[in-house]
């Protein structure tokens, strides 16, 4: 395996054991994190499900207990309510005995339904024995006959006061007094027939026919209409208020519709009477009154409505297909004056049914269940600060708590079982979150956490990488420069060698040939020295032990000597050289050898690095501050991107020039180490195929350096 991988290139290798030890762990643990994170908003779920349940189930058994409470009140109310006065008073047994209810009201098999105040069909109107025998008596024929063929009203009159003379019956009496009342008017005298009608409201009221119009409602009526065509509209009004209160005191079967027509004209009349005569405030201030009770009737026959129209066709489909076992309520969401209601109903035992009664509903005191119940039941369950229960109706609206209106989302909702169908009970988060909302926090820091990792481990990784680019070529350049100075060294050896043992053999006895062996012997010699004194150095300065000797010199001396020496050599490679040295001397700190040393790197690489042109430019200048010492050649040049490496130890341009030139990759390290020795530049400016100048600039005064 490890030898597969020889072949791999480092990078890849780097690249590599990052994904497999730090990548790949670090995946996985944000994997982890992120499980972590749904793991805990799934047990945040369950918790709150948990509870929610548990708040739930103690709700539906506060209300099944009030259901216990109800069926036992119920069973002990005795079950014949006949007459409305029994009815009153068995709604007010069940009143007073239970708790958590209001708008009771009982629903019999012909469809009708009585609550505490409102009946609807629950009376079908009957006839009257009594009346039948009046209205087939000789003399009421007879007074008929006179009030509307002859029209003779005055003969009427008489006539229907014989009749009642001859009757016993209070239904009779009103019938006829209300007749004997209607011909005075007919005859237009009003204050008899207003005084006929008045003898109507000392008789006592039907008792028995709750279905049809009451004689007093009708006396009342007329009364006022009496004093009407009198223009006696104080007097009107009165019998207007009488009437009112009347209808709000005992209001008769709604299911005819007259009721509610008497209602709305009576209380028109009065408030157009009261707008008209804002001096009685006698009338004004009675009919406010009045106005007050009949809001509460108001709500009554709107709940009793709103029972005929939803609640009943449910019971009679309940009944329809036998499913509404006795004595157990079924629930009902409704929504009542704009507001969600639970109406519940149950079927009464058969004992009931003797009195035609089926039935018994109510609504779920949402007062009792918001005071008292759902407090009393959340006190003894410890929430924690940040959680709120509430409960929300079909259309997701809060009734629960009371200061949280509207739609608020919530941690977890249940619905409830049997009880409050389309209801939940729900738990909120204080600031109305979501459990997603929760965890998202720990998500946001995972993901961060994550990106953060990678991050850091991808600029480490960008690092590693280039650092390794960097030894590799390092050490490339290491193995290069090895065998560069390998063959360097063997070349003038390998001269030396020969000559000197050319001349030894003692053969070559021409003097001038012996001179120019001898030449050779000593100008490669040179080279070796420079060589190695190049690789000591290099070696010294990389060793960070290269001690220079400074000394105050003139530096046009240093130039000049330099040149001196090299300038057979240059000649001789066929190069022209042109050198600009002032005369003045130019005195500044430095280390002669080393300079010259610098001077000679450069003259070499112009050499080195020239093809056609054979040119080498040398002017050395001084301003106030430095001395300034360039070098041109017209040679290969170097490429832009180079410019900055070619400092570098081991550092070759990679040109064909180059290659086919010996070198060790170390002379501008030198001369760059030895410029900045003396605390001055090395600056190139070069231009491919065109040649190059190096520009050293050394101060004449040299500060903060050791001498
Ligand atoms: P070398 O021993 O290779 O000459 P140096 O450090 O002296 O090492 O030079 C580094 C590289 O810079 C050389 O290999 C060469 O490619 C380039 N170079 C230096 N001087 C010149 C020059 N005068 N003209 C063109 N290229 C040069």
């Amino acid at each position: 395996m490890l030898e597969r991988l020889e072949h791999i290139s480092p990078k890849t290798k780097i690249l590599f054991v990052a994904t497999l030890f730090i990548l790949l762990p670090s995946a996985i643990l944000s994997y982890l994190g992120l499980r972590s994170v749904h793991e805990r908003a799934e047990n945040l779920r369950t918790n709150y499900t948990g509870t929610i349940n548990l708040i739930r189930d103690k709700i539906e058994h506060e209300v099944l207990r009030l259901e216990d409470n109800l069926r036992l009140v119920l069973r002990e109310t005795p079950a014949e309510p006949q007459t409305k006065q029994d009815l009153i008073n068995w709604f007010s047994r069940i009143k007073s005995n239970t708790q958590g209810i209001t708008h009771p009201f009982l629903a019999n098999l012909s469809e009708g339904l009585i609550s505490t105040s409102v009946a609807s069909g629950w009376w079908k109107p009957r006839k009257s024995l009594e009346l039948d025998r009046l209205y087939h008596s000789a003399e009421f024929q007879t007074a008929e006959v006179s009030e509307f063929v002859e029209r003779d009203f005055a003969r009427a009159i008489e006539r229907y006061k014989i009749a009642l003379l001859n009757s016993s019956f209070a239904i009779q009496k009103a019938a006829l007094l209300s007749r004997i009342g209607r011909c005075y008017f007919k005859l237009g005298k009003y204050t008899e027939g207003i005084a006929e009608y008045k003898k109507i409201l000392l008789l006592p009221d039907q008792k028995d026919n709750h279905a049809t119009l009451p004689h007093s409602i009708a006396a009342l009526s007329q009364i006022s209409e009496g004093y009407s065509s009198m223009k006696m509209e104080k007097e009107k009004a009165t019998a207007l208020l009488r009437l009112y209160e009347r209808l709000i005191d005992d209001p008769w079967d709604l299911a005819g519709g007259d009721f509610t027509f008497y209602l709305n004209s009576v209380r028109n009349d009065l408030e157009d009477y009261v707008r008209s005569h804002s001096s009685d405030t006698t009338a004004s201030r009675t009919f406010l009154e009045l106005q007050k009770r009949e809001s509460f009737l108001d709500e009554e026959i709107g709940f009793i409505e709103l029972v005929r129209q939803n609640i009943l066709p449910q019971i009679q489909m309940a009944r329809w297909r036998g499913s509404l076992s006795e004595m157990q309520p079924r629930y009902s969401s409704e929504r009542f004056h704009d507001s969600a209601v639970q109406i519940g109903y149950l079927m009464l035992p058969s004992s009931f049914r003797q009195s035609h009664i089926v039935s018994f509903g109510f609504e779920i005191d949402k007062q009792y269940l918001i005071v008292d119940l759902l407090p009393r039941i959340l006190s003894t369950i410890d929430l924690g600060k940040d959680v709120v229960v509430g409960i929300v109706d079909e259309k997701a609206e809060i009734q629960y708590p009371r200061d949280r209106s509207g739609i608020w989302d919530h941690l977890v909702a249940e619905n409830f079982s049997q009880i409050f169908p389309s209801w939940k009970v729900a738990l909120f988060h204080r600031e109305g979150k979501t459990i997603d909302a929760l965890v998202e926090k720990d998500k946001q820091i995972y993901l961060g956490l994550f990106v953060g990792i990678m991050l850091v481990m991808l600029v480490g990784m960008v690092i590693t990488v280039r650092a390794a680019s960097h030894e590799l070529e390092v050490s490339r350049m290491k193995a290069e420069f090895v065998s560069n100075v390998t063959h360097e060294l063997k070349t003038p050896l390998a001269l030396i060698r020969m000559f000197g043992e050319t001349l030894e053999t003692g053969l070559v006895t021409d003097e001038a040939k012996r001179h120019e062996f001898y030449q050779i012997i000593r100008k490669e010699s040179e080279r070796l020295t420079h060589l190695i004194n190049n690789v000591l150095d290099f070696s010294k300065m990389d060793a960070g032990i290269k001690e220079y000797t400074f000394e105050e010199a003139d530096l046009a001396e240093v130039v000049r000597s330099t040149l001196e020496a090299y300038k057979f050599h240059i000649r001789e490679v066929g190069f022209e050289m042109v050198s600009e040295i002032p005369a003045e001397p130019m005195i500044a700190t430095v280390d002669k050898d080393a300079i010259s040393q610098a001077i000679l790197n450069l003259l070499s690489n112009a050499t080195k690095y020239s093809k056609d042109e054979k040119y080498i430019g040398v002017v050395l200048r001084k301003n106030s501050t430095d001395v300034i010492l360039s070098v041109e050649d017209r040679g290969v040049g170097i490429p832009k991107e180079e410019l900055p490496k070619i400092f570098e130890k081991f550092y070759r341009v990679g040109t064909a020039k180059t290659r086919e030139t010996r070198g060790s990759g170390l002379g501008l390290a030198l001369v760059k180490h030895i410029v900045k020795a003396h605390g001055g530049e090395v600056e190139i400016s070069s231009e491919v195929g065109r040649g190059s100048t190096f520009t050293i600039t050394i101060p004449l005064e040299q500060e903060g350096r050791g001498r």
